[in-house]
């Protein structure tokens, strides 16, 4: 794996595993985790949890395991399984053969839980889901036992069995732990282990229709699979007496020990699954992989690279108190690696007719561009110049304000790598007034760009030509959220807080000749716009579309600095 991450930190993690390697805990060997449920496309948070993963038994010349957490089969799908494979090692990640599925320890996970039955540990469990809700009680009541807690264990056995055979309907009964129901952890109080579910696995088929929760199948998967550090985010804190209560009844092969740390929240963004994909249902983006979206499939798609994420991740750090990063922290990290790898190259977005009048008419010059000032290796280009150009139509004003430097009637500018030119005539539409072309002079002793009699001009504009310039659409993105925590108010629905103007889409753009598909995964630098790629979804060879990775600048910091505090 290349990688141009940030020298590793010191983290509380990396402390705990250090001084585990040093007093020869587990026989020296780190084993970490990532256990995705797929019901849902990973996000910018599982990145951070992928990267902390991997990269701590990387480190310690360990394994990380990619589990499928796959114990809730009304909610999974094999489409996310696959997406989930495609995401870890498109971060740059490789589990080796150490791919596993909750779903291959069903029939230990069941041997298990009859051990704890006959342990007198476990019991079949017949009140409904709402008078098991009602005994649990509270966080400040204590639970009540439930009438079925002192069932004979042949008894429980015996529903047990039948549970599993198929004879109850979903909710009949549930395998239940017994542990204390005064207990000031909610999570102690004789929590579910198995339930009835009669539906389909999408691994096992109909072979079970008893599931385990989440919280009984993790640790001994854990356990099963030989982990030594089970790094998961703080919510998990609670749980964390559970998980060592049910290795501790069992005689499992190894004791993981479970560690938390602080889940990345992200500013203008929701990340949680089940958000995600009601924005995907509601059709308020066009998919899990829409480049607006906070995953690693819209992120892929808008162009952001393995590099810059895993260096963000590495940038965050690991902690133990939540927070909210900046989005604009994620956006300078995707900016400073595209810097150093993306193409320049001349777009227009919004094009404005030029003719420059003292061009000979069938004349096409090739001039010489850079194709990365950051780096000469990059080579330079050859672009053509001719009498009909185009440029961005906000780089003319016909009555420019203080300060506005581009180019106005009378006044003369430089293009990029071409020659200065002078505007001396606007032709407009006679029903509207809009300004649809400028008549310009050339000075053809400016070739490359400078005066010889050393006149200076104050703006170097882009252009393409006209007659060789391909056509694209463009799309420019913008925050998915008006607000910094589309989550804050709970009176409000997040999706009220969608932005409506996150989506542009400009469809005259004009591109330099040669662009649609070159480029290292059609990644470019449009010179003073932003960072581009190629839409690998939605273009075509003919008719190319772009997505707007990250602007040069961030706007928002300016407008936030120029902000009232
Ligand atoms: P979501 O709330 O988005 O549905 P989840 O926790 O239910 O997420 P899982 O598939 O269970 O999703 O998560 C897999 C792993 O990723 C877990 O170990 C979880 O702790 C971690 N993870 C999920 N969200 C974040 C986050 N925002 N920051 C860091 N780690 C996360
Ligand atoms: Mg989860």
């Amino acid at each position: 794996m290349t990688t141009t991450a940030a020298a590793p930190a010191p983290n509380f993690i990396r402390q705990i595993i250090a001084e585990d390697l040093k007093a020869n805990k587990n026989d020296g060997r780190v084993v970490t985790r990532f256990p995705p449920e797929p019901n849902g496309y990973l996000h910018i948070g599982h990145a951070k949890s992928i990267c902390l993963n991997f990269t701590l038994a990387a480190e310690n010349r360990g394994v990380c395991h990619l589990r499928f957490d796959d114990t809730n089969p009304t909610k999974e799908e094999v489409e996310y399984v696959e997406s989930i494979k495609a995401d870890v090692r498109w971060l740059g990640f490789d589990w080796g053969d150490k791919l596993f599925f909750a779903s291959d320890y069903f029939a230990q996970l069941y041997r298990y839980a009859v051990q704890l039955i006959k342990n007198g540990k476990a019991y079949v469990c017949s009140l409904t889901p709402e008078e098991i809700r009602q005994y649990r009680g509270t966080l400040t009541e204590p639970g009540r036992d439930s009438p079925y807690r002192n069932r004979p264990v042949a008894e429980n056995l015996d529903l047990f069995a039948r549970m599993r055979a198929g004879e109850f309907p979903d909710g009949a009964h549930v395998l239940r732990a017994g542990i204390d129901m005064a207990s000031p952890n909610l999570n102690m109080r004789d929590p579910v282990l198995y339930r009835i579910l009669k539906a389909s696995h999408h691994r096992t088929g109909d072979n079970w229709c008893i599931y385990p929760m989440y919280d009984y199948a993790h640790p001994l998967s854990d356990a099963i699979e030989g982990i030594t550090h089970s790094i998961c985010t703080l919510e998990f804190e609670d749980h964390r007496p559970l998980y060592d209560w049910i290795l501790d009844q069992l005689p499992v092969p190894s004791h993981p020990q479970q560690i938390e740390f602080a889940r990345l929240n992200l500013s203008y963004t929701v990340m949680s699954k089940r958000k995600l994909l009601k924005l995907v249902n509601e059709g308020l983006v066009s998919g899990w992989d829409d480049p607006r979206m906070p995953t690693i499939a819209g992120m892929r798609r808008r162009g952001y690279t393995p590099a810059a994420i895993r260096n963000f991740c590495e940038r965050i750090g690991v902690g133990r108190r939540d927070n909210t990063v900046d989005l604009a922290l994620l956006e300078y990290c995707v900016r400073e690696d595209l810097n150093k790898h993306a193409p320049r190259v001349m777009a227009v977005l919004r094009p404005l007719k030029v003719v420059i009048e003292n061009y000979p008419e069938e004349l096409v010059e090739e001039l010489d561009a850079v194709n990365n000032p950051e780096d000469p290796n990059m080579g330079t280009r050859r672009v053509p110049f001719s009498r009909v150009l185009y440029i961005e139509r906000e780089d003319f004003l016909e009555d420019p304000p203080k300060k506005f430097y581009r180019l106005a009637p009378g006044r003369e500018v430089r293009l990029r790598y071409a020659y200065f030119i002078k505007c001396v005539g606007v032709v407009k539409d006679e029903a509207t007034g809009e300004v649809v072309e400028l008549r310009c002079t050339y000075d053809p002793e400016t070739r490359g760009g400078y005066a010889p009699d050393g006149r200076q001009v104050k703006a170097t504009l882009h252009w393409v030509s006209a007659a060789q310039a391909g056509p694209a659409e463009v799309r420019l993105y913008d925050r998915l959220f008006t607000k910094p925590n589309p989550d804050e108010d709970k009176d409000a629905d997040f999706l009220s807080f969608v932005n409506p103007n996150s989506l542009e889409t400009l469809t005259s753009c004009r591109l330099e000749p040669g662009l649609a598909g070159a480029g290292p995964a059609g990644l470019y630098q449009f010179e003073r716009q932003g960072y581009f790629c190629v839409d690998t979804k939605d273009s075509a060879p003919s008719a190319p579309v772009f997505n707007r990775t990250v602007t040069l600048k961030d706007p928002w910091a300016k407008l936030m600095q120029a902000a009232p505090k």
